[in-house]
């Protein structure tokens, strides 16, 4: 039987939080991997076995592995009883297939009653290693690694590990609410809450039918995206359009935009208690536009009793773009769309605003009113990877 060997960061953890980042990680990997045919999870002192039988899907559960948060890196990896003739002979026989020049012997005791060290245990492999291929051990940059745990069960023999996303398991830290335009940063700072162990509710703001659907459906895209990391997602789809028509009637131009920012926040506020959210995410970055500079971010706040978290403000558009390469939301943000905010938005919008001013402006709105119509007649939507229905899984 092969399995899934996974490691986890568990060294920075506190002790008080170590069994349940544990139990949560293995309940996340036991949905996560549905319809891959990996079977049960094994927990060998510090790792994580996920059995693989011969009909698993390998190079699925790999993908599925390297989006889970939580796991620090997994390799595939086979039992091999204690015993040193035994361990030569499985080595032998995992490398038989594979051409390498150069390859370095990673044993790592964990069972201290082992009579040889790691270090003994390297020398005795690498020799044979050596003596079969040929290759040349090289300890900074070999081609081939192989690793060798020690545990009290048996060994772990298993090649060349992946890396994983590292972070917290997607739940682990309580459920925040993020407002997703279809642009390219509120999916990044969705995706590095849910690393950091956020479950997201994503809110989005549309102006249909005063335009087309086009952002909805980009949201619907990212959500959906998302949905992978966290396995399962509720998208609110407000329309905003009606409400940005009587801001443009009563607000001065300058002023439009952190208007719209602070309805928008009261609205996703409204939502994010509605689904017990603790924290609302935007995806701003200091001074990246206009609207996004200290003034500004210090108004919307005031908007707010919820905490606003604001994961990208320290990050340049390139280190934003990368990342949204990276987790995949770049090809839907970079779709053309109809944002909301392109449809009644001032050329110059102001960089300095104060809480003052914009109570004035605000005074000639009916703010509960277009806060509790848009909440009313938000639409929900709801993901969830892997799917459930039984089709997609094959
Ligand atoms: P993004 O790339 O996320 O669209 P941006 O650089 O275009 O951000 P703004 O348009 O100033 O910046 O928006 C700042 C933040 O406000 C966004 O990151 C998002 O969190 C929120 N926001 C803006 N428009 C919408 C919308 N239509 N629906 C939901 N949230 C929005
Ligand atoms: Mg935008």
């Amino acid at each position: 039987m092969r399995y899934a060997l996974v490691h986890y960061h568990e060294l920075t953890l506190k002790k008080g939080n170590r069994a349940y980042f544990l139990q949560r990680l293995v309940r996340n990997l036991q949905r996560g991997l549905k319809g891959t045919g990996a079977g049960a999870i094994e927990r060998p002192e510090g790792r994580l076995l996920v059995a693989l039988p011969d009909a698993a899907d390998v190079a699925e559960v790999r993908a599925r592995l390297a989006r889970t948060f939580g796991v620090a890196n997994f390799a595939i990896a086979r039992w091999v009883p204690l015993d040193m003739d035994r361990l030569a002979e499985a080595v032998t026989d995992t490398i038989k297939p594979l051409r390498f020049a150069s390859f370095r012997i990673s044993a790592k005791r964990g069972n201290k009653r082992f009579p040889l060290t790691s270090n003994q245990i390297n020398v005795e492999l690498g020799t044979l290693v050596k003596s079969l291929t040929g290759a040349r051990v090289d300890l900074e940059r070999a081609e081939l690694t192989i690793y060798v745990e020690v545990l009290d069960k048996g060994f772990l023999l298993s090649l060349d590990r992946t890396p994983g996303p590292g972070g917290l398991p997607a739940g682990i830290s309580g459920r925040v609410a993020c407002l997703l335009s279809g642009g390219l940063d509120s999916p990044v700072a969705a995706y590095r809450m849910m690393k950091r162990g956020a479950h997201v509710v994503f809110v989005h703001f549309h102006s249909h039918p005063f335009v087309t659907r086009a952002s909805q459906e980009k949201a619907r895209e990212l959500a959906e995206l998302l949905t992978r990391y966290q396995a399962t997602s509720r998208l609110f789809l407000v329309p905003f359009g009606e409400v940005q028509r009587e801001v443009v009637l009563a607000v001065p131009p300058p002023l439009r935009v952190v208007v719209y920012r602070r309805l928008m926040i009261r609205i996703a506020e409204d939502i994010a208690k509605r689904v017990r959210a603790q924290a609302l995410i935007t995806g701003e970055a200091l001074g990246q536009v206009a609207s996004q500079t200290l003034p500004n971010m210090a108004t919307i706040d005031d908007a707010a009793t919820l905490p606003i978290l604001r994961p990208l403000v320290g990050m340049d558009k390139e280190e934003i773009v990368h990342q949204a390469q990276a987790i995949g939301t770049y090809e839907i943000s970079i779709q053309p769309d109809e944002d909301c905010c392109t449809l009644f938005t001032p050329k110059h919008p102001a960089t300095k605003s104060t809480v003052r001013e914009l109570e004035a402006a605000e005074a000639r709105l009916r703010i509960a009113d277009l806060v509790g119509m848009a909440c009313e007649r938000a639409e929900e939507v709801r993901f969830a990877f892997p799917p459930t229905t039984s089709e997609v899984v094959s």
